[in-house]
């Protein structure tokens, strides 16, 4: 059990990103679609630390395996960095990238300041409760209207200077290797060893757990860095 990582994300844009970041470790990458239907956490974390451990944490209990997810966002400096945490759902429950996109623009009409970036936590946690931690950013700058067609979410507002262009005007490939959740999974396969080290320690020591969909708070005792 300590060489099958679940990614906790249900987002298949998300999820074809971090498989390919990950092909190449010897590890079984699982998605929460190979287990069926179950519970979805509630991400009403006040940082993008606490919504991604949440998830993580839930799933993990849920499956009792060891489950990474991610939490993401935009964060607009003119916005008081907004949308933030509410980047999904920042134009109403339920929005679509394009509404949200559309809001951010509306809402920069007119401002100088259009630097932006993107953050990226992701959080690999066990059933127990321990997990570990990377965060990556990437700056750019939102554009006045729209630009590209590949990407998801605020993608085609993102200006990436080092590239002079929108993250909807790359590839995939060109996009991981810049952007924030490419920065964060690099980090992490770059302590790969370490860390299945960690989750071998850590998946040994508990018993199978039974399913479990209570809820559960983020307690910081139960965070652990890789030195
Ligand atoms: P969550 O991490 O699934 O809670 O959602 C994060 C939201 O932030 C997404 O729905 C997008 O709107 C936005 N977001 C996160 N990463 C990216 C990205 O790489 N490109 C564009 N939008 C992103």
């Amino acid at each position: 059990m300590d060489n099958i990582i679940v990614l906790a994300t249900g987002n298949s844009k998300k999820l074809e990103e971090i498989k390919d970041l990950l092909k190449e470790f010897p590890v079984a990458i699982k998605s929460l679609a190979d287990f069926g239907p179950m519970p979805e956490p509630v991400e009403d974390g006040a940082t993008f630390d606490d919504n991604a451990y949440k998830k993580a944490l839930h799933y993990a209990k849920v499956l009792g395996l060891p489950c990474l997810a991610d939490d993401s966002g935009l964060v607009v400096d003119a916005l008081d960095g907004r949308p933030g945490v509410y980047s999904a759902r920042y134009a109403g429950p339920g929005a679509t990238d394009w509404q949200n996109s559309e809001k951010v623009l509306q809402e920069m009409a007119g401002k100088e300041n259009r630097a932006a970036h993107f953050v990226c936590v992701l959080s690999l946690a066990t059933p127990g409760g321990p997990a570990l931690t990377w965060e990556a950013r990437c700056d750019g700058e939102l554009t006045t209207e729209r630009r590209g067609e590949s990407g998801f979410g605020y993608d085609p507002i993102f200006f990436f200077p080092e590239l002079g262009k929108t993250f909807a005007e790359i590839s995939m490939e060109e996009k991981s290797r810049v952007s924030h959740r490419g920065r964060a999974l690099a980090e992490f396969a770059g302590e790969f060893e370490q860390v299945r080290t960690w989750l071998r320690q850590r998946m040994g020591e508990i018993k199978p757990p039974k399913p479990d969909h209570s809820q559960f708070e983020h307690n910081d005792w139960s965070q652990e860095r890789m030195v």
